[in-house]
């Protein structure tokens, strides 16, 4: 439904992930032709691998992916997370004792996650675009240069594309980002995220687990039934660099052993369902989310721990906040690329990204740790937080994206 039938403007996406792509289906369906979207990315043109990542996707974010028409393609699919199961043990305890549990409900009937599949949200994703009329360009995107009252993205076929605005969706390592100067405050963590699937013989019950061990958590996220056990669960286990070649070089067998040793055998017998992959884990977050007509979106301005699961749902709700700072500002006849709407885009995110980065990096950093006296602290806070239920109906909202300033879409609303 177009909202505006003009001026023309010409907005370029630089990096279909799910973030970017989310912004173009967004954008086109508030506005239609009067806004003409072009998302640049190479990927667009590889079959490549799939992505073995499984993401939880925050009520909100599934609110936001609702009102853009992409659920529909991905519901059958999702698996609702009912529950959440915290423990903290070392691998060679015998039992692992429950600290914590949440039930995972924000309101009747709608659960706080969902499961869903990388390659499964990307392709409802392109293929939303696209239908949105959308232009997917697989040709990467070399550099933006603004000049007055515009700015020129430069493609590496050597097309020079004129835009209003370019944003730079181009993950962790933006190069947009890095030419336009903005500096990034982080570090790397020496861990890596190893993920698979597994199969295994119980149902999960929509129980998602979380094992704090020494080298990292190792989370069991439950996904919708299939695989040659009948039951299905994405793995997201982190563990210290110097040991993951080790992990991801041996046999599948060798593969499996260590997946059953921190999974454990409540499930049933194991198998995996995949081959591991490994992810450099780090945390940043850009100086500023903008330059002259340059926005910056998802890993290109914030990169977070995958500990509690948030780095997509905050690319979502960034992508719904610029959406809509875009929005307000052509439907007062403004341009998208001035620096009001930018402004108004980094003022509605920045703290709330710079407070999850922060959250997940204490986290981390708290149960990363083999000290007996740390362990003992953490596992009386967290016995405590279980005993306090309006605590807990707090961190869930939080969880489920839902806490503070909602940008509309992703309270469900049209931009
Ligand atoms: C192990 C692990 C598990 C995770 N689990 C979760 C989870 O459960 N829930 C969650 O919310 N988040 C999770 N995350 C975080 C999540 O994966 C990221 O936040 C999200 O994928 C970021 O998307 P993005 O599009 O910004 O970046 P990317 O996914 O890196 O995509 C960037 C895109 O830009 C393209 N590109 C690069 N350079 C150019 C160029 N010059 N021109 C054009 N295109 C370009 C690339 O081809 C790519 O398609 C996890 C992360 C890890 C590592």
């Amino acid at each position: 439904m177009a909202a505006q039938a003009r001026p023309h403007r010409e907005i370029i996406v630089a990096g279909g992930g799910l973030p970017g792509l989310s912004l173009a289906v967004a954008l086109r369906r508030a506005f239609g032709e009067a806004v003409r979207i072009t998302v640049c990315d190479p990927a667009f043109a590889r079959a490549g691998g799939p992505d073995l990542r499984a993401y939880a996707v925050a009520a909100g974010g599934r609110r936001m992916l609702e009102r853009l028409g992409v659920w529909p393609a991905v519901a059958a699919g999702a698996q609702p997370i009912r529950e959440m199961v915290i423990t903290d043990s070392r691998l060679s305890d015998p039992v692992r004792p429950t600290f914590l549990t949440f039930a995972g409900e924000v309101e009747e009937g709608e659960p706080f996650a969902h499961m869903v599949e990388g390659g499964a949200l990307l392709g409802a994703l392109r293929a939303a675009a696209a239908e949105a009329g959308a232009i997917l360009d697989p040709t990467p995107v070399r550099a933006a240069v603004p000049e007055s009252g515009a700015i020129t993205a430069r493609l590496a076929d050597g097309r020079s594309l004129r835009a209003s605005l370019v944003v730079a969706a181009d993950g962790a390592r933006s190069r947009l980002r890095e030419a336009a100067g903005i500096s990034w405050i982080g570090w790397s963590y020496p861990q890596s995220g190893i993920v698979a699937t597994v199969s295994h013989e119980r149902d999960h019950e929509g129980r998602a687990v979380e094992h704090f061990l020494p080298s990292g958590p190792f989370a069991i996220l439950p996904l919708s039934p299939g695989g040659s056990l009948g039951h299905r669960s994405s793995i997201v286990w982190t563990e210290r660099q110097a040991d993951v070649p080790a992990l991801l070089g041996g046999d599948r067998e060798d593969a499996l052993r260590e997946v059953e040793r921190r999974f454990g055998l409540t499930l049933g017998a194991l198998a995996l369902e995949t081959p591991l992959a490994a992810y450099p884990l780090s945390f940043g977050i850009a100086r500023r989310f903008g330059a002259p007509r340059l926005a910056l979106l998802g890993d290109a301005a914030h990169v977070v721990h995958p500990i509690a699961g948030q780095g997509l749902n905050l690319g979502l709700k960034s992508a719904a906040a610029l959406a809509e700072a875009l929005t307000d500002a052509m439907r007062l006849g403004l341009d998208p690329g001035g620096p009001d709407a930018l402004q108004a885009y980094e003022r509605s995110r920045r703290a709330d990204t710079l407070a999850m980065g922060a959250a997940t990096d204490g986290l981390n950093r708290l149960f990363s740790t083999d000290v007996l006296p740390v362990r003992l602290v953490r596992d009386f806070g967290l016995g405590l937080v279980d005993r306090l239920p309006a605590l807990k109906r707090l961190f869930i909202q939080e969880a489920a994206g839902l806490r503070g300033a909602q940008p509309r879409l992703m309270r469900g609303e049209a931009l």
